[in-house]
């Protein structure tokens, strides 16, 4: 390592990797001087800085390669130990799965490229898998659907979304997946915890509608689906994961943990046509505290509204009358103590259940996602247009402060609300 004027140069070896976790609001970049290297398997230009600043990333080499870094990253060092050839198999696997599905007859069964979920314990590298997966399916000219259902972060449009993107160019390491019109199921919660059978039923919507889109593009079908998950893999949270791997039908999952690898295959041993596959997790993964979980999950929400210090957007402000909008909720709001029952009595509660909303100083600071129902009725089967920030709410008035993404009437009438709050401005 040579430093020189706030800048310090690397020279790696083949396979090697320099790690670096940049804190937010400290100017940092990367760029390569000589050799090949890439972000999360999106190849480096050389000479071209690229910012990652308020980043955890590892800029790594199959072949070597010199890399300067500009500006004072928090920690940074070179590890030469990384489970990327194992996931770079994996990738050619697929690929050789891609081949086949595209010499297939369009519209038949055998015309369906991979579909891959990645499940593991929070802070594996789940996200990162997906997205290196993602990156060198594009790169070798494929164009897979990112599917994310990591509902607590949203690395696709805004948290609390079920979502897809097809991926039709490398993951910008600064803007992250370019997702100018993304397929979004609000759910409107952080955790699938606080309404599992929303979750599921929105899972299913979006397989199906995926499956639909896939039968009319035989490229995207040939590409298949890479699906992330969250965290949550105890319980509920494994219940859940096991509906996302049969609602999409999966033909393979990528397990980043020992027990939770050995308790899927005991459990999918009767669906024969799914792999389970065990793949390390990086050492390189940075482990996050809920607090740091819940500052990305705000900044996801202000990048949806203002975009990133490259692609800046302009919101609008605009104040609305309550009655041109109508809000719904879907299940039954927050959950009553079971001590509240009378005894031996079960909660009727509808998970499903849609209610309609007066306005109310409580929408203040929520996030909430403007449907594409044409009635409500629909709201449930539709996927959404964007979102609004609830400012304000004045009641006397009835009108109803915004934040949108543009000015201009809305895409709907139908807003649904859901847990989510962001006191982004
Ligand atoms: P979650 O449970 O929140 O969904 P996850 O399992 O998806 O987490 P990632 O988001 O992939 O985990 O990784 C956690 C953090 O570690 C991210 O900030 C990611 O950029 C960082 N990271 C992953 N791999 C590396 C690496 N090899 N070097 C440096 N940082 C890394």
């Amino acid at each position: 390592m040579a430093n020189e004027g706030g800048s310090s140069e690397y020279t790696l070896k083949a396979n090697e990797e320099l790690r670096l976790d940049c804190p937010a609001g400290r100017s940092v970049s990367v760029r390569l001087e000589d050799g090949t290297a890439e972000i999360f398997g999106s190849e480096l230009h050389r000479g071209r800085s690229v910012s990652v600043s308020g980043q955890k990333v590892a800029v790594f080499t199959w072949s070597g390669c010199r890399v300067t870094v500009q500006g004072e990253p928090g920690v940074v060092y070179v590890a030469d130990e990384t489970p990327n050839a194992a996931y770079l198999n994996v990738h050619q696997t697929l690929s050789a799965r891609r081949e086949e599905a595209a010499k297939a007859g369009p519209g038949t069964a055998a015309a369906r490229g991979p579909v891959v979920v990645v499940v593991g314990p929070t802070d594996s590298g789940k996200s990162t898998l997906c997205r290196m997966l993602c990156n060198w399916a594009v790169r070798s000219e494929w164009q897979p659907t990112f599917v994310d259902l990591d509902v607590g972060q949203g690395s696709v449009t805004a948290p609390g979304c079920l979502s897809a993107v097809p991926v039709e160019q490398p993951v910008d390491p600064q803007e992250g997946f370019a997702a100018d019109i993304p397929l979004a199921f609000f759910y409107g919660h952080a955790s699938p915890g606080e309404n599992p059978t929303l979750f599921k039923a929105l899972c299913d919507k979006l397989a199906a509608l995926l499956q639909r889109r896939a039968a009319a593009d035989a490229k995207a079908s040939a590409s298949g689906l890479v699906i992330n998950t969250f965290g949550w893999v105890d319980g509920v949270g494994y219940e859940l994961q096991k509906h996302i791997i049969s609602s999409f039908q999966a033909d393979v999952v990528l397990v980043m943990e020992d027990r939770l690898h050995f308790q899927l295959q005991q459990d999918l041993k009767s669906s024969p046509r799914t792999s389970i596959v065990k793949l390390a997790k990086s050492g390189g993964v940075v482990t996050r505290q809920t607090d740091e979980r819940r500052t990305a999950r705000d900044h996801r929400i202000r990048e949806y509204f203002y975009g990133t210090p490259t692609a800046p957007l302009q919101p609008a402000t605009q104040t609305i009358r309550a009655s041109d909008i109508a809000v719904y909720r879907i299940g039954t709001g927050p959950r009553a103590p079971s001590s509240a029952l009378p005894l031996g009595a079960s909660s009727l509660a509808d998970p499903l259940r849609l209610t309609g909303l007066p306005p109310s100083l409580d929408w203040q600071q929520a996030l909430m996602a403007v449907s594409y129902a044409a009635t409500p009725e629909q709201i449930l089967n539709s996927n959404v247009a964007g979102f609004v920030l609830v400012k304000e709410v004045d009641t006397a008035r009835g009108t109803v402060t915004l934040t949108t993404p543009a000015p201009g009437p809305l895409p709907g009438r139908y807003l649904v609300l859901g847990s989510l709050r962001s006191a982004i401005d």
